[in-house]
């Protein structure tokens, strides 16, 4: 048997029709920016995150740095995030100019609410938790701490979309969320893609004239500001897919849970609150000799991947944030062991049993 990590064209094969007509459709209408299509994909998405205002932008980067710039957070400003993301989150922050501040994370992976309050400064501006792996981080919590300190929060939701908090879908849990749907998230476009989504209107109008080089009209822009469009082709596309969003989310979760009962007492296995609805866009185990085990895998035909292995505060572009080993404990003990399983909705149970059999086999020699 095989398991590749990720194989996206399970997916294309599947809605290759469906897809292949809506290329030809918009190919022939003529028209690439700003058709349509985007303005229905906008609405379909904020009636999804049940927020007032979808945004459609070029990328889940671009969504954070848009929210950022457009709340005026820049040069002096700190912003508080978690040092085990992708790059983007805290990229996206030193890409307007302010500081990143990282707080250390809690077992599940999300940044440890207990000790965003020792981060805060007289500079801090905003708070931006990530769902990681799709498991919705604390909002209630840090709502509370954002409202005692007159921050703004924005949730990093790249790795989100379909999760929910406590009934509530993400991306409506804060000020605005930023989405990526980049094809190796768990909902995904054929390209670079993503959206903001805010109940903020003054936000959102003042997004939309930013992400497109500020124009008022055909003629003149009233600020600077940047291109950033998602494509009328993408849009189609991502109407297409979200009418199989819920069946997808609801196929990561069924493995998720074959993982969870054939992994129980092997591995440490990711723990998410009940009253939650975790995506599982990862799914993230941590174990003893991983490097062996990876490679024992490996020669079984399973592809695994880390998520992240090098921590934020320890890259090159940190330097002058002025951490060491040793800044975020939890994040760099967690680091040295966590290993992706593969999860994707293509994925057949019996890959699934295979894959966590030969984990249990790996723990019984
Ligand atoms: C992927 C990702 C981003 C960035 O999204 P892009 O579309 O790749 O720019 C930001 N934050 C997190 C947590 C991500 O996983």
């Amino acid at each position: 048997m095989d398991v590749p990590f990720v194989n996206l064209a399970l997916q294309f094969k599947a809605l290759e029709k469906e897809l292949t007509q809506e290329f030809c459709r918009v190919g022939y209408s003529g028209n690439y920016v700003m058709g349509p299509e985007v303005v229905e994909f906008e609405a379909a998405l904020a009636k999804l995150c049940n927020v007032k205002q979808a945004i459609s932008v070029g990328n889940g980067t671009d969504a954070l740095e848009l929210i950022l710039q457009a709340y005026g957070i820049g040069d002096g400003d700190e912003v508080i995030t978690a040092p085990n993301s992708f790059i983007a989150s805290a990229g996206a922050i030193a890409a307007v100019g302010a500081t990143p501040i990282f707080v250390d994370v809690g077992e599940d992976y999300n940044i440890d609410v207990s000790l965003i309050s020792n981060a805060i400064t007289e500079k801090t501006k905003a708070i931006i938790p990530v769902h990681l792996t799709g498991n919705p981080a604390d909002m209630d919590a840090i709502n509370v701490i954002a409202a005692q300190y007159g921050l703004k929060v924005i949730e990093d939701a790249a790795q989100a979309i379909g999760a929910e908090y406590k009934g509530r879908p993400v991306g409506c849990l804060s000020d605005a969320a930023a989405f990526s749907l980049h094809p190796l998230k768990n909902f995904h476009l054929l390209g670079d893609a993503g959206f903001i989504s805010t109940n903020d209107e003054n936000l959102a109008a003042h997004i939309r004239k930013i992400k497109n080089h500020g124009l008022i009209n055909r003629d003149e822009s009233a600020t600077w500001g940047r291109n950033s469009r998602l494509d009328s082709m993408q849009a189609a596309f991502g109407l297409i897919k979200l009418k199989h969003l819920s069946n997808w989310t609801a196929r990561f979760q069924e493995i998720a849970d074959i993982y969870l009962n054939e992994l129980d007492g092997i591995v440490n296995l990711p723990v998410s609150p009940k009253v939650n609805s975790a995506v599982y866009h990862n799914f993230v185990i941590r174990v003893e000799d991983r490097t062996k085990l990876m490679s024992y895998l490996g020669d079984n035909n399973i592809g695994c991947k880390i998520h992240y292995p090098i921590p934020l505060h320890l890259m090159g572009c940190s330097k002058e944030l002025g951490y060491k080993k040793g800044s975020f404990p939890v994040t760099e003990k967690q680091a040295g062991s966590i290993l992706s399983l593969p999860i994707y909705p293509e994925l057949a149970n019996e890959q699934v049993l295979y894959v966590s059999q030969k984990i249990r086999e790996f723990y019984s020699e």
